[in-house]
């Protein structure tokens, strides 16, 4: 993110508001490198920051104000009072960065009014991320100005309690973490369980690969009601095996554990994938620090299958990504994200980047469908104060 965005954020808070802002921060988006649907089972992600960014320029206000304002949503300056702020009572996009200061005044955070001007390149609705960059970068600044003193995965934590709480969507907490805590170059090792991190070195360039992100445009109405009924049919299937989360079964005894949930084959499954999914991402930080980079692609397809046909979340969009581009050359290819519409990734060796990508937009040119967004994605920096 440049200097000129941080001064031509800046520059529109000046008209808006007619005053300086304290300051301007910024937060990324993300992609889902390995590890779907495990967050909410207290199991592993490894995701990555993108380049593009939610920025954020915020000056505090002693009268109790918080105003809004979003570059990307028409209907100008919208005006609250922090007072008033309470959960599930605002179904437009202002909820997100209200409820990060619903939820730090909730946990006892000493945070009064401010005005706030944002904009963002994050796709919005691509499964890439939007929310919570909108929700940390938000936060950052308010840490700062109010000097709170919060760490990256306590913010993460907040912004996640104003998703779950005062947006009123049940979301895991991979998404804040990362764009709170992602470095530039580096994939972040979650553990969703207590926020323990390990940065592993991503840097594919280096390596002549390229990671490709294809945004299919499409979002499915029903992915809601579906992620409810994945995560609900998770918690049944950590209930019948006794234990707290599916993150609790080892991937050495998961035979065991499906020969005890019996015959009910959705449940079945959810935890296959869950526990499959947990032991691919530790597959694939074992291979990257053991610098076999090249070998994460078959891993990322078999997790694509895996949510394809036992979690059920892929759609046809994905799958022709997922297929035309492995037929095509791609060294591993999987969804990334909720599913049900939203992205794909694609590793690839350098010099084959064209040839998919020609081969993905005609095979969607073919179908029918609206032709995908391509772009490459380098691992990129985490949230962080602009200036
Ligand atoms: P994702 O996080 O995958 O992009 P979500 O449905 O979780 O998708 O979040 C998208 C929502 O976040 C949008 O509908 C909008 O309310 C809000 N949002 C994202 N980016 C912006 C933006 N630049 N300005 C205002 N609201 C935004
Ligand atoms: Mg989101």
């Amino acid at each position: 993110m440049s200097v000129d965005t941080a001064a031509t954020v800046a520059e529109r808070f000046r008209e808006l508001y007619g005053s300086e802002p304290e300051g301007v921060w910024a937060a990324p988006g993300r992609v889902n490198l390995i590890g779907e649907h495990t967050d909410y089972n207290d199991g592993f992600v490894m995701p990555f920051a993108l380049p593009h960014t939610a920025v954020a320029a915020v000056a505090r206000r002693d009268d109790g104000v918080l105003r809004l304002h979003s570059e990307d949503v028409r209907g100008g300056v919208v005006e609250l009072r922090v007072d008033d702020l309470a959960p599930e009572t605002d179904r437009a996009w202002t909820a997100y960065p209200a409820g990060v200061v619903w939820a730090l005044r909730n946990a006892g955070h000493a945070v009064g009014g401010a005005d706030v001007h944002l904009a963002s390149t994050v796709p919005a609705g691509a499964g890439l991320s939007s929310s919570a960059a909108l929700e940390v970068v938000v936060a950052l600044a308010l840490n700062d100005l109010y000097e709170l003193g919060l760490k990256g995965w306590q913010l993460a934590r907040l912004c996640q309690r104003a998703e779950n709480v005062y947006v009123g969507a049940p979301v895991g907490i991979m998404d804040q973490t990362a764009s709170a805590c992602c470095e530039a170059g580096h994939a972040l090792f979650l553990d969703t369980r207590d926020l323990s991190q390990r940065q592993i070195p991503f840097d594919l360039a280096a390596e002549g690969m390229r990671l490709l992100v294809v945004d299919t445009q499409v979002k499915h109405s029903h992915s809601e009601g579906e992620y409810g009924k994945r995560r609900a049919g998770c918690e049944k299937g950590a209930a019948l095996l006794g234990v707290d989360a599916l993150r609790d079964i080892p991937y050495g005894e998961l035979d065991a554990a499906l020969a005890r949930i019996g015959d009910d084959e959705e449940v079945r499954r959810l935890v296959r994938h869950v526990v499959t999914e947990d032991q691919r991402v530790e597959r694939v930080v074992g291979l990257l620090e053991s610098g076999e980079t090249r070998a994460i692609g078959p891993v990322l397809t078999e997790g694509h299958a895996s949510l394809r046909d036992d979690f059920r979340v892929s759609c046809r969009e994905l799958d022709l990504v997922v297929d035309t581009a492995l037929t095509a050359g791609a060294l591993g290819a999987r969804m990334t994200g909720g599913g049900f519409g939203g992205s794909a990734i694609v590793l690839a060796e350098a010099g084959d980047v064209e040839g998919i990508t020609k081969a993905v937009e005609d095979a969607f040119a073919a179908a029918g469908l609206t032709a995908p967004r391509v772009f490459e994605a380098v691992p990129a920096a985490g949230a962080r104060r602009l200036s």
